[in-house]
């Protein structure tokens, strides 16, 4: 059959719509939906007809296409995952998972109006911090509280409104990248701030703080280097010591903190990360952290501090562009009343659930999901059970591995073994709920820290296909 007549033959769109085929497409996901498919599909059953191909499509099979693209789309592309890359918080994967209690208290304040900023008492407008301050000071020993969209955000707030077009002196040992597109320098930058650079990249001491200090100066500054860490002939400078000089010049002292915690986490058998009261009781006018790394809370920069550097931050315009919504809030308040019971805070809070599992409890999971990775993978991979080590991840501990377990999965054939093992790991994020993992030296790895569930991943399994 020659082009024209098979295009000719292709059914219109008006005709599409009256299929019987067609109804339930036209149910589920209405008219101009169904029709904007049909059309799109059409197109390219005709570019193909046209490049020469030997098709001639039925309705059912345009149909069959249309309901595809349909689902597809309607799917949207933000989707549920299993974290099994070992690495608890994180950042491409969305940092923490939320306790139900903040969960429930997101759902609440999403479906109805709340007093977001409504004083209750005086029926006048409110203060949006309200609802989080009082938790905040309790929690961090600081006078006062505000909360901005991220650490990121807090940052570039404090910064634009105590150091505008003033100098701040930072170590050179400070001045870190966080997840590639946070550099310190260039926020300072931004936030309007002249970077003083002092120190070299191992050593710094008070001394250079001292020199660093002249009239235009607004603050003294220090960054926790969360990401990485300089060992050897190294020399920082105490919070105390910063603090003390700062306050002999009277400038306030501000910390980037980056993950800050609200506990002591060597109390759940984890190594020491600097807590937030703790850097407040060192005398930091200002601390900011990130809200979704070890505090296990939504995404939100908490800035604490004293009352009259927080107040010029909240009347900073900027604070406006930045602030939070209702349900960060309702979240984030719940998160933060999790920690004033310590003794809970473990069972209820996934991301220290999942940071604090045993040894025993992450081999159990394992033992139970092994025999069905072994049946799924037999043809085309060995499949084993390995120690391994996740990560905090988010910057926070780089240094401090947890003992884990994990899946190993290597593929049997030896020619073009790197590109069976990438079809595998594609098969998983190609499931229902994407099963992320980690290559590491011709292995695919699922570390089981993360894994509260074993059925879903199972489940899962039902569903892989490889060739
Ligand atoms: C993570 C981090 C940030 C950025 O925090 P976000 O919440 O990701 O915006 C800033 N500073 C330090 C030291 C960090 O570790």
């Amino acid at each position: 059959m020659a082009k024209d007549s098979k295009l000719a033959r292709l059914p219109s769109v008006d005709k599409l719509l009256l299929d019987p085929g067609c109804a339930s497409l036209l149910s589920r996901f209405g008219r101009q939906a169904t029709t904007n498919a049909i059309r799109t599909v059409l197109a390219k059953f005709r570019d193909r007809i046209q490049a020469g191909e030997d098709l001639l499509p039925s309705a059912m099979d345009i149909l069959g296409d249309a309901e595809e693209q349909l689902d597809t789309s309607s799917r949207g592309s933000l989707v549920k995952v299993l974290n099994l890359t070992g690495t608890v918080l994180h950042t491409n994967l969305g940092r923490a998972a939320l306790p139900e209690e903040a969960i429930d208290a997101m759902i609440r304040v999403a479906r109805n109006a709340t007093n977001l900023e409504f004083d209750l008492a005086s029926g006048e407008r409110g203060d949006r911090d309200s609802h989080v301050e009082n938790l905040l000071k309790e929690v961090t020993g600081a006078e006062a509280a505000t909360v901005v969209n991220n650490n990121a955000a807090a940052v570039l707030l404090t910064l634009n409104t105590l150091a505008l077009n003033r100098e701040v002196p930072v170590s050179r040992g400070e001045l870190v990248e966080i997840g590639g597109s946070f550099r310190i320098p260039d926020i300072m930058q931004r936030a309007g701030t002249i970077l003083i650079e002092i120190g070299t990249t191992n050593r710094t001491h008070l001394r250079d703080y001292e020199r660093a200090i002249a009239a235009n100066t607004a603050l003294l500054m220090k960054v926790h280097t969360s990401n990485y860490a300089i060992q050897g002939f190294t020399q920082s400078v105490s919070d105390e010591e910063v603090a003390a000089l700062a306050h002999s010049h009277e400038l306030p002292f501000v910390t980037d903190l980056g993950s800050g915690t609200l506990v002591d986490l060597t109390g759940y058998g984890l190594p020491r990360e600097p807590t937030v009261a703790d850097t407040i009781a060192s005398g930091a006018d200002i601390v900011t952290f990130s809200g979704d790394k070890l505090l296990g809370g939504p995404q939100a920069g908490i800035i604490v501090g004293r009352r009259k550097f927080i107040d010029a931050i909240k009347s900073n315009p900027m604070k406006r562009a930045l602030r939070i919504d209702k349900i960060t809030m309702a979240a984030l308040f719940s998160v933060l009343s999790l920690y004033r019971d310590p003794d809970t805070l473990k069972e209820r809070l996934p991301t220290l659930r999942w940071l604090t599992k045993t040894n025993t409890e992450i081999a159990d999971v394992a033992a139970k999901v092994m025999p069905a990775f072994t049946a799924a993978l037999d043809d085309i991979a060995t499949v084993g059970v390995e120690e391994t080590h996740s990560q905090i991840g988010s910057g926070a501990l780089p240094l401090d591995l947890l003992p884990s377990r994990a899946i190993a999965i290597k593929p049997k054939t030896t020619s073009g073994a790197d590109s069976k093992l990438r079809q595998i790991a594609a098969a998983f994020r190609g499931l229902p709920v994407p099963v992320i993992g980690r290559v590491h030296d011709g292995r695919l790895l699922f570390d089981l820290r993360t894994l509260d569930d074993p059925a879903e991943l199972l489940d899962q399994l039902t569903h892989l296909q490889i060739e």
